[in-house]
């Protein structure tokens, strides 16, 4: 993700680069001790290390009782800058005053002296990214499934003025139970006022809204997660993201010209497509809103049997 900056300039490929491996502030993360002791004396086992951002390790944990947690840590001596401090801070202030079934839940927080500790919800089932890497696409129906339960979540997150930022499918983990739970709340923010604008440039390239890349100049709001959940869409049904390109540049180039087309060879419904189509429109006043989303006959219309057999067979009428 690219980290929020003061920049009023469009990102560039030269100074939004993601930052490369070994410049990563999670590699600054010692390995926690094998048994870490929370503020209210409680004991967790660490276990394997679950994934690394660009921010924070997280590791598997376990507490006396047997219950397996994700703890993601991160090192104090990422965070010694106020700045970063900050964000750290907001970001646990953020996720905390969350609780939704389809939001990680953020269960602890506390330090040692090497690493501050974000406990929360175990999401054994990794993401929707590695899910999309194994399986190259989803059909629409499981989009459907997925979809609502990501736009439950906005609408939650939205009603309570927090705006995510980050919306991608690598952030939309998924629990044992193939459920959708969205976090990192590393790049979100609250708006005091609905009606506040937001100017740092952040997101990640593929993701980004085109207001967010326009800049300072008008400002962002809550629509930039609309546009994000619209990527997530279309890369569920097609197996790629709609901007792809080699080099960020051009990503941002094709965002810019809201230039993306839906692969032909593909058979989408048209139901999809125009749902895909008004969730990235470029003028964040003129897309589609959540409401009118989650009233969008794709979520009322099955998939054509005849291309899901599987699906036809579940919809048989029983017999018995
Ligand atoms: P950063 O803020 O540094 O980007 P993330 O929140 O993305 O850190 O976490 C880093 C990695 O840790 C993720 O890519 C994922 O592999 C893993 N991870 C994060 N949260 C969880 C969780 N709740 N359950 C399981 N794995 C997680």
């Amino acid at each position: 993700a690219i980290a929020p900056t003061a920049s009023s300039r469009a990102p560039t490929a030269a100074t939004h680069k993601t930052p490369r491996k070994k410049e990563k502030l999670s590699s600054l993360c010692k390995t926690p001790p094998s048994l870490i002791k929370s503020r209210t004396g409680d004991h967790f086992a660490r276990g394997s290390c679950l994934g690394e951002g660009g921010f924070a390790r997280c590791f598997q944990v376990k507490n006396d009782a047997g219950k397996t947690y994700a703890a993601k840590t991160v090192a104090k001596e990422s965070v010694r800058n106020e700045k970063t401090k900050n964000k750290l801070l907001a970001e646990i202030k953020i996720h905390k005053s969350l609780k939704h079934p389809n939001i990680v839940e953020f269960v602890d927080c506390f330090e040692d002296d090497h690493n501050v500790y974000i406990l929360l919800e175990m999401c054994s089932n990794q993401s929707m990214m590695e899910m999309l890497r194994a399986r190259k696409g989803f059909t629409e129906g499981e989009a459907k499934y997925y979809m609502v339960q990501i736009l439950g979540a906005i609408n939650f997150m939205h009603r309570r003025r927090v705006i995510h930022r980050d919306l991608k499918l690598g952030n939309i983990f998924l629990d044992e139970h193939m459920h959708v739970k969205i976090g990192d709340f590393g790049l979100a923010t609250v708006l005091d006022k609905p009606t506040d604008r937001r100017v740092t440039i952040c997101g990640t390239p593929n993701y980004i809204a085109p207001e967010v890349l326009a800049g300072k100049h008008k400002g962002h709001s809550f629509e930039v997660d609309i546009w994000s959940a619209g990527v997530i869409l279309f890369t569920m049904v097609t197996g790629k993201p709609p901007f792809q390109s080699k080099d960020v540049e051009t990503i941002y180039q094709r965002i810019k010209k809201n230039d993306w087309k839906f692969p032909a060879d593909l058979p989408i419904s048209s139901e999809c497509k125009d749902l895909v189509r008004q969730m990235l429109v470029g003028d964040p006043h003129q897309r589609i809103n959540l409401a009118n989303i989650l009233k969008h006959p794709f979520f009322f219309t099955d998939f054509p049997a005849s291309i899901h057999p599987q699906a036809a067979k579940l919809r048989q009428p029983e017999t018995r």
